[in-house]
């Protein structure tokens, strides 16, 4: 990239038209009406957009840049983009570069080929795209990224942005009011906060691109267990190896250029396998940037030799990949609201907060484990390394003991600690991170944020980010609702908070979350377990779900639905790919290897017994290779035939393809698998999970 500065921090930002640039380039006019636009949230005057416009391209034609293009998030989750290049003809011949007003804030994309789920009838195809002024533009591979929202002209959402601006608008709202009542009068906006923390694996391009289950599914679909896993845990935080380390500085690097603050970077528990994370901003951003991070994590990858994989279970057997979601909500004024405070009254409005999101998760639990249902994450919640299926918040003991002591009016445990009465008396210290203390719990408390652990490493994070915002919205909103017409406060908050976390205290649980004991003890609760996305997605279509959406309007039920068939049919689709990957590499490769080396066994037995020898490993091999290659060619067959009966109802084809292609292709791989155990190395078709996990040194 052009100009880029070498150096931190100059480098920070450098190719990100922000705040300190607009400041630089506009007129003083026009960059405080852009101010009051975000943070009023009014449009932009044709005007100010012009002038911005035009400030834009010279700072990006500056940069080296040579299009622009709008960036949105379709409902896909991955983000698009169509180039237009700034030339526009001139006189004689000779261009001008040109870039309006217009251009900026509104463009055209032909939407027709994005999935509308039903939202768009074709002859409507032209949806329009919209900028968010309150995300920086960036330029990216010589083109100006200017991010926007995605909408049909009949005004429906159609993509990821749009909700969650609209949510964020929903908890500032409500949380507003909340404080209000605290007697906060300086507070305007609450700002729903989030950091990603991503994980992926690197492995060499080489042996990635001998795997065509890698190319077309991102993950292994054959792979028998390698001798040595993560038994050892000695990747763990341990030494980066220099290939990776270079590569992880190259990304820092193109990652801070384009304001990405990645702070943090290490080993995970499987080898190849890394994480990295960000400085937290507002979830808007944090959503954009999250995008950003992917792609650039690919596209830094391809430089070093190797790929990065995204997907949230590459390999079996080995630990998964997921994106920790940490939320918070902060005030506008730099408090966060999830942080207990030092005085009695800021403990009353800390536990206020704590009992609206106790509250929320509990009732929408179905809701928050349907954001992160996706086949790909099916192989990883519930697995060993991940939280269980189970929705569930952990406290630590410090606030369990605490929120035990308000429901049975008891002394709080501890030397000379007194009954914990609200707003009189004094919350113990609560330990900020206490993280790593629970690495099971799908939603744990850390601090003075909670982290939600479940969402897969390629999903989205903007669709759990709606419903955590949503959700709170909504319980704080019941909340106002009910305490703006207390004579009481003191009284009133305490009881409410005794009386919501009575009811809810079922969703606290401290335990091991990958203990068998606590699935049946979830059911006694009445807690939900949905272990695959095919039992967790209709949850997006309760009306108690539409409900909640529509009252605070985020979706319309038609965008509702929308999203819900969109997720039915990327099920189904998925699975026919791998399916259909699957059942090439049987075909192509396996079989053919297993038969070539089948033969040569038995000509070698043959050959031996002529001459008046034994050979018991000719003999036994021949004759397991024999058997399991004809049970592969079997399972195959079975997969053939069950794939070209998939129903052509999505839902039906959804559930289908889990009862009935998805243990057809754990057969095949279970045949395979044992195969690949007794084949000769140099004869196997493709690089083994041994080849795989321990190439990126
Ligand atoms: P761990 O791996 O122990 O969970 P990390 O430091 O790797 O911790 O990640 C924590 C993530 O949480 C970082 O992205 C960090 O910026 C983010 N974070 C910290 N404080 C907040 C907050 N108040 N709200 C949202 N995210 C936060
Ligand atoms: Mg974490």
């Amino acid at each position: 990239m052009n100009n880029a500065p070498e150096s931190f921090p100059e480098l920070f930002g450098s190719m990100v038209f922000n705040e300190d640039t607009m400041k630089e380039r506009l007129s003083p006019s026009c960059y405080s009406h852009w101010k009051k636009c975000v943070s009023d949230g009014t449009p932009l005057e044709i005007s100010t957009a012009n002038e911005i416009a035009e400030a834009m391209k010279q700072w990006a034609v500056e940069k080296g840049a040579t299009h622009y293009t709008h960036w949105f998030q379709p409902m896909t989750g991955v983000t698009a983009e169509k180039h237009d290049s700034f030339i526009s003809p001139a006189e004689k011949g000779r261009i001008v570069l040109e870039f309006s007003g217009k251009e900026l804030v509104r463009g055209e994309p032909d939407a027709s080929s994005f999935p509308s789920g039903g939202l768009r009838a074709t002859f409507e195809a032209r949806g329009y795209t919209a900028w968010d002024p309150t995300s920086f533009a960036f330029i990216k591979e010589k083109s100006l990224c200017i991010p926007t929202i995605f909408c049909s002209y009949s005004g429906h959402a159609l993509d990821k942005k749009t909700p969650l601006l609209r949510s964020m608008d929903a908890v500032s709202k409500q949380a507003v009011r909340i404080l209000r009542l605290f007697g906060d009068t300086s507070v305007n906006r609450v700002i729903a906060q989030v950091g990603a923390e991503q994980e992926y694996f690197l492995l060499d391009k080489k042996l990635y691109n001998q795997r065509e289950d890698l190319i077309m599914a991102g993950r292994t679909l054959f792979g028998a267990k390698p001798p040595r896993g993560q038994e050892l845990e000695d990747h763990y935080f341990g030494a980066i190896r220099p290939r990776v380390a270079a590569y992880m500085q190259d990304l820092d690097n193109e990652l801070w250029k384009l304001g990405v603050l990645s702070k943090t970077k290490h080993n995970e528990v499987a080898p190849s396998q890394h994480e990295m994370a960000p400085i937290y901003s507002d979830a808007n951003a944090a959503c954009d940037q999250n995008q950003i991070t992917m792609e650039i994590m690919k596209k830094v990858a391809d430089r070093h030799g190797l790929v990065c994989l995204l997907h949230e279970k590459p390999f079996r057997g080995v630990n998964g990949s997921g994106k920790h979601d940490n939320w918070s909500l902060g005030t506008d004024t730099g408090k966060n609201l999830f942080k207990p405070g030092s005085t009695p009254r800021q403990n009353a409005q800390f536990l206020l907060f704590l009992t609206a999101f106790i509250k929320g998760v509990d009732e929408y639990q179905n809701m928050l484990r349907a954001t992160v249902a996706t086949p790909g994450n099916d192989h990883r919640l519930g697995a060993q390394e991940a939280p269980p299926a189970v929705v569930s918040i952990f406290l630590g003991s410090e606030l369990s003991d605490v929120v035990d002591s308000i429901i049975h009016d008891t002394a709080l445990k501890g030397a000379g600690k007194r009954n914990l009465d609200i707003g009189v008396d004094v919350m113990p210290p609560i330990p900020q991170d206490n993280t790593d203390r629970n690495r099971t719990s799908p939603m744990a408390f850390t601090g003075n944020k909670f982290e939600f652990r479940m969402p897969g490493s390629s999903l989205s994070i903007s669709g759990p980010n709606i419903v955590l915002n949503t959700m709170m919205a909504h319980e704080l909103m019941l909340f106002a609702d009910e305490l703006e017409k207390s004579e009481d406060f003191d009284r009133d908050v305490a009881a409410l908070i005794k009386r919501e976390l009575t009811a809810h205290r079922r969703i606290i649980f401290d335990g091991n979350g990958y203990d068998e004991s606590w699935l049946a003890e979830a059911r006694l609760r009445g807690l939900s377990n949905f272990s695959t996305a095919v039992d967790a997605l209709p949850s997006y279509i309760d009306e108690k779900n539409i409900r909640l959406f529509e009252d605070h309007s985020i979706y319309t039920r038609e965008e509702v639905f929308a999203r819900y068939n969109i997720h039915v049919e990327n099920y189904s689709a998925t699975i026919a790919i791998e399916a259909r990957t699957m059942i090439d590499m049987i075909r192509k490769d396996i079989l053919p290897a297993v038969s070539r080396y089948g033969t040569a066994l038995s000509d070698g037995y043959e050959k031996r017994k002529s001459l008046g020898f034994s050979s018991k490993y000719e003999e036994e091999n021949a004759r397991g290779n024999s058997l399991l290659t004809d049970c592969l060619h079997d399972a195959c067959m079975k997969l053939e035939k069950d794939l070209r009966e998939v129903p052509a109802d999505p839902e039906a084809a959804m559930h289908y393809c889990h009862d009935v292609i998805v243990p057809d292709m754990n057969e095949c791989r279970s045949f395979a698998d044992e195969l690949e155990t007794i084949t000769d190395r140099s004869a196997w078709p493709f690089p083994t999970y041994s080849d795989l996990l321990f190439s990126e040194g």
